[in-house]
Order: structure tokens, then sequence, then C-alpha cells
């Protein structure tokens, strides 16, 4: 019998709320003793201090992390965080879900996961390159291409990935486009991965609505979050047909029966930074937003905002995860209990933004670039593919959706582990 013998380093919430996850699932594919602990925790991480001046001549230090959670399928991968509330739990928490993702979407890559704590709504422009460029500056021995490769997360953009692959590539001294993905086009980013994540979270929901025989045109959509994920997800569902009827940031929502005019919403953030008194419907509370009437709910912001206290009143027909952890495990028990809302887990409603990751780092790594079409073309079919193997896992075992999905990515990395040996 095997047992970790582990730290609290990485105890939080939403840790714990990743482990139960995969405690459930490796109990129902009976993962066996000896290779569960190593195929859970983290394989290792680093934590560093970020001093940077600031517009006023002080200096400001920040911390930072980057958590490595698997080694064992190819290099790692995940993105990077800049968020006030991140903590090193909730980076192992995301290193980990990437990790079952890639391997259920079948990529060659490990997980991985980045943050740090700062709001960069309070930095100036100058302040917020500083603290991108020491943050990869501080990473240069941990991550490259062959071993680590970050991307965009919450509060970071493809302007940050440009500096971030710009400093690496000073440091060793030529251009290496393939240590980040979601970069500038550029500077080596592909085509189409911009807009990927979104993309790929419309592309499942409209699969999944007629595999409910529900018609696109009639269906209405609720987007939380109107960063990168949740604005690309609300053009994307609009582009399908679909009504989007609310959306909404931190600052707040936006509620019109009538559908809400995205791209006029689009240019109202580009300029204002936020949703806060645009004038597009009426105003509405995020807790608000997530219980209303609708087709199709997008949560694409945070996690854990899908909890028992709000998980019995949603009143959507699908809930397409477009961030990552969004549903906490008792919301989790009651939708499934309830069975009248399709979940598409988020380690597969969201892989889009890897998969064309992926493609990114193949192309840098070849220096030979494919246009849109292709990129999409190729998108959409892993996640055919993907969704076709959790719904014949779910078939097959009468698992949930998110339990298909996890057991499916767990046992891959499992098997790559244990094909290996003990120290990858
Ligand atoms: P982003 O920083 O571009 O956007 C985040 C959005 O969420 C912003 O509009 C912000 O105002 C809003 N937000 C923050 N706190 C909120 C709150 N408490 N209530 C409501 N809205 C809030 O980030 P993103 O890249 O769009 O990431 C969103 C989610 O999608 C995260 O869970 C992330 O891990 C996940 N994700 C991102 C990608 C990607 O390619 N960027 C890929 C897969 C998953």
């Amino acid at each position: 019998m095997s047992k970790a013998i582990v730290s609290s380093l990485y105890d939080s919430d939403v840790f714990r709320m990743a482990c139960r996850q995969f405690d459930k699932a490796a109990d129902a594919i009976n993962l066996p003793d000896a290779i569960r602990d190593r195929t859970k925790y983290p394989k290792r991480c680093l934590a560093v201090a970020l001093p940077i001046k600031r517009a006023d001549g002080s200096v400001t230090v920040f911390e930072g992390y980057r958590v490595q959670h698997n080694l064992s399928t190819g290099p790692s991968k995940g993105g990077i965080r800049f968020h006030q509330n991140v903590t090193i739990g909730e980076v192992a928490a995301l290193a980990m879900w990437m990790s079952w993702k890639c391997s259920l979407v079948g990529l060659p890559y490990g997980g991985a996961k980045g943050g740090v704590i700062v709001d960069p709504n309070q930095l100036t422009p100058t302040e917020l390159e500083s603290l991108s460029r020491r943050y990869m500056q501080e990473m240069v021995n941990f991550v490259g291409p062959h071993t680590d490769v970050p991307a965009p997360d919450v509060g970071t953009n493809e302007k940050i990935m440009g500096w971030m692959m710009d400093t690496y590539s000073n440091h060793v001294g030529h251009v290496e486009p393939a240590v980040v993905t979601g970069k500038p086009i550029a500077l080596g980013g592909s085509q189409g991965r911009k807009e990927a994540t979104g993309a790929g979270v419309a592309y499942l929901a409209k699969k999944y609505l007629e595999d409910l025989r529900i018609p696109v045109a009639e269906a209405t959509a609720v987007v939380q979050g109107f960063g990168n994920v949740g604005s690309e997800s609300a053009l994307a569902l609009a582009g399908y047909g679909m009504k989007v009827i609310a959306i909404s940031d931190y600052t707040g929502g936006i509620y019109n029966p009538k559908g809400i005019d995205l791209p006029k919403a689009q240019t109202y953030v580009q300029y204002q930074r936020v949703l806060r008194d645009f004038d597009g419907g009426e105003p509405i509370s995020n807790a608000d937003l997530l219980e209303l009437n609708c087709t199709v709910l997008v949560p694409a912001a945070l996690e854990r905002v899908i909890t028992d206290q709000n998980a019995g009143r949603l009143k959507c027909r699908v809930l397409a995860e477009g961030a990552n952890g969004p549903t906490t495990n008792a919301a989790d028990k009651i939708i499934e209990e309830r069975g009248d809302i399709e979940v598409i887990p988020d380690v597969l409603c969201n892989s889009g933004g890897v998969i064309v990751s992926y493609f990114e780092w193949l192309q840098n790594l070849s220096s030979f670039y494919w246009d849109r079409d292709e990129v999409m073309r190729k998108l959409f079919g892993i996640l055919d593919k993907a969704k076709d193997s959790v719904e014949y896992q779910k078939r097959k075992f009468k698992f949930s959706r998110r339990l298909a999905a996890l057991t499916l990515g767990i046992q891959r990395v499992a098997d790559a582990k244990e094909c290996r040996g003990l120290f990858p």
C-alpha cells in the first residue's frame, strides 16, 4: 500500500477540489496504489521574488510561481496567471487539470501552470512589462521549448507572451519562439490562437445542442467573464446563431433579452478596460447572471463560481465550462442528481486553447506556418475525436461526463508513468 507523505504546501480549497476529482476518477478506474500518488501530485515547483521599479521610483517585490505537475509525457504546458488572489495551491490545481486536459485530447505534453500575485490593472504598461520580463528571467532555467512551455491565462495576454519570448531569446542568444505560445502573430504566434479557446467552447456547445436536438438558432447563451475566453466564446456562439443575452466581468454584468451587441461590447472594453456602465442592457450581478434562464451557460472567469449554493437554481440546459474548475465538487453532485443539465467539463470544453498552442509550438519548431483554415480544421477535428472518446467512456462505464473525461486523461498519464518507471 503506497501512501504519499506530502506537506501542506499546496493546501487550499481549489487544490483539495482537484485532488477530490482525481481520487474519484482513480477509484473509478481502480488505479493501482503503486501509481496513484505519483500521478496525482505535482512533480516540482519554483517560487520566485520579482522586484520591479515602479513609476514613482520605488521598488516593489511581487511573488511568482511555476508548478510543473507532470513531465512524463512531454514538456509541460500551461498558462501564466496575473491575479491578486493567486496562491501556489491554485497554481498547482490548475497545473493538475492541464495534465488531464493535454492527455485527454492526445497532446504530447504534461501539465503546468504559473502565477504572480498582482492585480495587473494596478500597474502602468511599463511596470507590467518589467514584471513580465522579470518573471521570465527568473524562469529561464525552469522552462524551455522541450521542458515547459507557458501561455496566457487570466490577466496575461499575447503582448505579455511577446515580452516573455523576447526575454528568453535574449538570454539564450537566439530567437526561440517555441518557449511560449499565445504570442503575437508577428513573433511566431499562430493564426487562430487568440480565439481558439472560445471557438472550441462554442463549437462543443453547438455539437451538444445538436445531440440534444435543440435548434442552435433558437438557443440563448449567458457568458460570465468577458476576457479572452468569454468574449471569444460569446462571439463564436453568436456566430452559430445563438442569442447571447448576458455577459459580465469582475465589475458586474449586462442583461439584454433581445441579445447583446457583442462587437459594441468588445469595442467598449477595448477602450474602457471593463464592462462597467456599458449601456447595452440592464445591469445584473454576477450571482444573478449565473441563474438566468438560458440554453447555454458559459462560466469563463475564475474557478469555484458554481457551488452548492446556486447549483440547484441554475436554469441552463448545457453548462459549457470555459473557465478551469468553475464547478465545486458539491455543486457537481447536485447537478448530477438533477440530471437535467449537460455538463461539458473544463478539461474538454476549454481544451481548444492548448490544442492551438500545440499547433503554435509545432509551427515554431518547424518554422513552417499554417493558415487559419488549416488551424481551425485541425482544431475541430481533435475536439470531435475527444468528444467521441468521452461519450464512449461515459456510455461504457455509466460515468458522468466529467468522470469520463478525467478517467481518460488520468489513465493515459498513469500508463506513461508506468512504462517509464519511477524517475519522471
Ligand atoms: P482574462 O483575464 O482574459 O479574462 C478574465 C475575465 O474574467 C475578465 O473579463 C475579468 O473581468 C473576469 N472576471 C474576473 N473575476 C471575475 C469575477 N469574480 N466575476 C466575474 N468575472 C470575473 O482570462 P481568460 O484567459 O479569458 O481566462 C478565463 C478562464 O478561462 C480562466 O479560468 C482560465 O484558466 C481559463 N482558460 C483560459 C485559456 C486561454 O487560452 N486564455 C484556455 C483555457 C482555459
